[in-house]
């Protein structure tokens, strides 16, 4: 067996990297086999497999019909319907091509792009794979949020067709999407030419003649449709995923088709040791990034059955996952700590009462693994705990432990060591010099090329792409993590938080920007400033401190709440429940610096009852103490 260190280097060295991916690279079927396979000429854009020719649907779905066409594909169990159904491969394939043919119906093509904007049904998955099938570029926004959220993702991908439904369910209680996608599609200056609507029977829907269309109307047509996969380059982009930034507008993370096919396929045995016919099930959500690779495309195209979950992990009870675990025998679960956190406030017999023998290890990404969470939940399951860090932008992990190349030990508070493909750094953030001794704080950076599967640039925007990212180090082209980063004399990572602005509540990443703009539109708030603060249950929460105009408003504290009432369902209605701040706290002035720089740094320290660190160039140290006072009250 080659050691993970061998297997490391050669995947990043550029005398050997070629050789590394070309054997990476068969894990998928091709329709042109690539000979080139990693164009770096133009840095810091990366063409992986640049001359191949595959679908990623293909992958996914008909190249199993040969050996596993009746095997399990998709579980599709809600909690919330009380509905399970299981769709073998065969079933599959048929579903994605009706979906296909209905897309065509409207015009889709190659490049087009496709909104999905639905809760987790079956649907979701059948239009993600006939967007893929087609070789149009699917944009998911994920369910939780609502229609200023959506209107600008509208906007910047310009679907031709928008896939949604009439609502989603959470705890037993429906949630329309329909009069938000109307909301948002009344606020955006794009319009699509179609509307496609999954009709659950949860809540009314108007639909717009001409323009909105019924699935199940529409599938009665298109019953014995044939759609062959359309082959798309290599470096033809797969989909595009939004994610928070320092500034208000979310990036388009766009991807291609041939990396993200083989990095994720190669990552299954790799990184996950699975085999064919085995079932995965990852609590995501297909709005994410972790729903995208590991519960949808990761899982289809090793040919394993993959698991789609609808509903929160305690209702009925806090046994309901590992019920399925039992009922089908699933060998690879992966969730975020977060979820396990809302479990341990459960008594673990829930756990025990079921058969877990199939169960090989538990996967948590998202967010840092604190000790006790880890502890609880690998005494409950007595299986290995396996941590894994990674974002939006890569599409699958770059630390964690590669035991499907070389069994390895985990270390507490650690995901693991730099994942094959990836060079990481530890840079000095002032100076970009690269801090090679163990135990250096630094910020953590990947050496391009990135490695097949991350993100090739922001859509539309490839200037952004490189700004961002890639220019943040001073005097290097490197990709920047935005995390702090040490690492250990073995060579294992520790991730202690992130550089900019974004926080991460529940192992969702928000951005401040966008939630103080959300509530900037009060006409009654003058000034905003949200920080994350720590939490135990979600990791992070959102906290706001904001300046009303005329301080009557919030004059006593039964006005206070008033407000804060008022902000919260403001962020609700623009941007969702998961960017709801936790507190709104009314001040008189926030805390800046001299040249007028918010110091979000020392609000959030006050907030965490920590020391706020050098305060000497602030403006007016009273604004602090406010604060303090305040949350001490
Ligand atoms: P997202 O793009 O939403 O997946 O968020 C990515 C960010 O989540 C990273 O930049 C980290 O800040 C954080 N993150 C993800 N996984 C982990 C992990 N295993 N440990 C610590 N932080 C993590």
């Amino acid at each position: 067996m080659v050691s993970f260190a061998e297997f490391h280097q050669r995947s990043i060295d550029p005398a050997t990297r070629d050789a590394f991916w070309t054997e990476q690279a068969r894990w998928v079927d091709w329709a042109q086999a690539p000979q080139q396979i990693c164009d770096y000429s133009n840095p810091p854009f990366a063409r992986w497999f640049a001359d191949g020719r595959l679908n990623l649907c293909h992958n996914a779905v008909d190249r199993h019909l040969a050996d596993r066409a009746e095997q399990a594909a998709l579980i599709a169990v809600s909690t919330e319907t009380e509905t399970e159904k299981t769709y073998s491969y065969r079933e599959l394939h048929t579903e994605v091509q009706r979906m296909a043919a209905v897309l065509q119906s409207f015009g889709v093509e190659k490049g087009d792009r496709v909104q999905i904007y639905m809760p987790m049904v079956a649907e979701a998955v059948f239009a993600m794979l006939a967007c893929a099938r087609l070789g149009a570029i699917h944009s998911v926004v994920f369910g939780g949020f609502a229609a200023v959220s959506l209107a600008s993702r509208i906007e910047d991908a310009q679907p031709k067709v928008i896939v949604s439904a009439d609502a989603g369910s959470r705890g037993g209680r429906v949630v329309p999407y329909k009069p938000l996608l109307d909301e948002a599609l009344g606020l955006s200056a794009h319009k699509p030419q179609a509307v496609l609507l999954v009709n659950r029977g949860l809540a009314k829907m108007d639909l717009r003649a001409g323009r909105d269309h019924l699935w199940g109307d529409l599938r009665a047509r298109y019953m014995d449709a044939q759609v062959p996969c359309t082959w798309v380059q290599s470096t033809d982009p797969s989909y595009i995923l939004y994610t928070s930034g320092t500034t208000g507008k979310p990036k388009g993370v766009q991807r291609d088709t041939g990396g993200y096919t083989v990095a994720l396929a190669a990552s299954m045995p790799h990184i996950f040791g699975t085999q064919p016919g085995q079932t995965f099930f990852c609590t995501s959500d297909i709005g994410w990034v972790v729903g995208h690779s590991y519960i949808v495309y990761g899982p289809l195209i090793a040919g394993m059955a993959t698991i789609l979950y609808e509903g929160l992990p305690i209702r009925p009870d806090a046994g309901v996952w590992w019920s399925l675990v039992e009922k089908y025998r699933v060998t690879h679960m992966f969730s975020a700590p977060t979820a396990v956190r809302v479990l341990k406030k459960h008594d673990a017999a829930f756990l025990r009462q079921y058969d877990l023998s199939s169960l090989q290890a538990l996967w948590l990404a998202g967010e840092p693994l604190d000790e006790p969470t880890a502890q609880w939940i690998s005494e409950a399951l007595q299986v290995p705990i396996i941590d894994n860090y990674w974002q939006t932008e890569t599409g699958w992990p770059i630390l964690t432990l590669c035991n499907g190349v070389q069994p390895q030990v985990s270390r507490f508070g650690s995901p693991g060591k730099a994942v094959y493909g990836y060079n990481v750094q530890l840079l000095d953030d002032k100076t970009g010099e690269e801090l090679t001794e163990p135990d250096h704080k630094g910020v953590l950076a990947i050496e391009g090329p990135l490695p097949p599967g991350c993100m090739q640039t922001v859509w539309g925007d490839d200037a952004r792409f490189v700004k961002t990212y890639w220019q943040s180090i001073p005097g290097k082209l490197v990709y920047s993590t935005f995390d702090w980063g040490i690492r250990d004399a073995d060579g294992y990572y520790f991730i202690l938080g992130r550089t900019d602005d974004v926080i991460n509540v529940a192992g969702h990443r928000l951005g401040t920007r966008e939630i103080e703009e959300s509530i900037a539109a009060h006409p009654d708030i003058a000034e905003v400033a949200v920080v994350g603060v720590a939490d135990n249950l979600k990791g992070q929460v959102a906290m706001a401190f904001a300046v009303v105009r005329d301080a009557g408003k919030v004059a006593d504290a039964a006005a206070q709440a008033r407000m804060e009432a008022e902000v919260m369902k403001l962020v609700d209605s623009q941007l969702g429940a998961v960017a709801r701040p936790s507190r709104v706290v009314f001040v008189s002035a926030l805390p800046k610096t001299r040249s007028g720089k918010l110091l979000r740094r020392a609000l959030q320290a006050v907030a965490e009852r920590r020391d706020p660190g050098d305060l000497t160039t602030m403006e007016d140290p009273t604004a602090l103490a406010q604060v303090k006072q305040l949350l001490d009250a």
